[in-house]
């Protein structure tokens, strides 16, 4: 089965998945301009992909070259089906940490704080990343998978999965106490993730998995619990910007335009 193929139809089942439950289940009851915040981060989705295609090599590329050149890490040795799971943490520890590089370094907070100026979180919000730090987040893929040696297997299952999670926890999704509680051992649940877009800096920076809470638990950056219940967390930054610049199109030229929260980094 064609690759793409695999990848469109992960994408539409969970999109409409998510979409449907927070809509049943609702965390916080959905505001009414709601809407357009959800069109402008679909549109940017679109744009997104379309900037992709002109991206010289991706990460699946990378790692058949990889494959078939022996390079990297992993392809030193053989370790079976071991080599897929553990290229997929690998790709996932990379990623924990260029989110945390992004939180830090101002020019690269510029960027990452489009997507956390959306001032609620829903299915699309999971989606909304400023199309530089898609390429330097590709790019950052592409090198870990040359050193690492990741299998290609390995590559797709993360990038579906990482796809899927991450529109799976921006939902504006109820999660019933005995499941939350489970589920929060082995993945980054909506609860989890709303903490990380909390406008108090301390739990801005928290939580900043995509997918298994592990990686903020072992490097001291966990948050169960905000300073606010659930429904009552302020999402967004401090301060935010005008609306325009948190639609499309204003939203790719908010990190160049100059407004206080632009030069306060996480
Ligand atoms: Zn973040």
């Amino acid at each position: 089965m064609n690759i793409s193929l695999i990848r469109s139809i992960s994408f539409v089942g969970v999109f409409i998945f998510c979409m449907t439950l927070q809509l049943i289940i609702p965390s916080r009851k959905f505001k009414k301009d709601r809407w357009k915040y959800m069109v402008s981060n679909v549109v940017l989705v679109a744009f997104n992909n379309f900037i992709l295609i002109l991206m010289p090599i991706i990460p699946i590329e990378a790692a058949v070259y990889a494959n078939d050149l022996n390079l990297g890490l992993m392809h030193q040795f053989d370790i079976g089906v071991l080599e897929v799971v553990a290229g997929f943490f690998l790709l996932d520890i990379v990623i924990y940490f260029q989110h945390r590089i992004f939180h830090k370094v101002p020019v690269l907070w510029r960027l990452h704080s489009m997507h956390h100026i959306d001032p609620m979180l829903d299915t699309t919000s999971g989606l909304r990343f400023h199309p530089i730090e898609i390429i330097l987040s590709n790019f950052i893929k592409i090198s870990s998978i040359l050193v690492l040696g990741i299998s290609p297997v390995a590559v797709i299952i993360f990038e579906v999965v990482l796809n899927g999670l991450s529109m799976f926890n921006h939902s504006n999704l109820h999660i019933p106490k005995p499941l939350e509680v489970i589920l929060n051992k082995v993945l980054i649940t909506p609860a989890l993730h709303t903490i990380h877009h909390s406008k108090i800096m301390e739990e801005t920076m928290s939580n900043y998995g995509f997918s298994v809470p592990w990686w903020d638990k072992v490097f001291g950056t966990f948050c169960a619990m905000g300073k606010f219940p659930q429904e009552k967390i302020h999402i967004g930054t401090v301060p935010m910007p005008e609306e325009k610049y948190s639609l499309f199109p204003g939203m790719l030229v908010q990190p160049f335009i100059s407004y206080k929260n632009n030069e306060s980094f996480h």
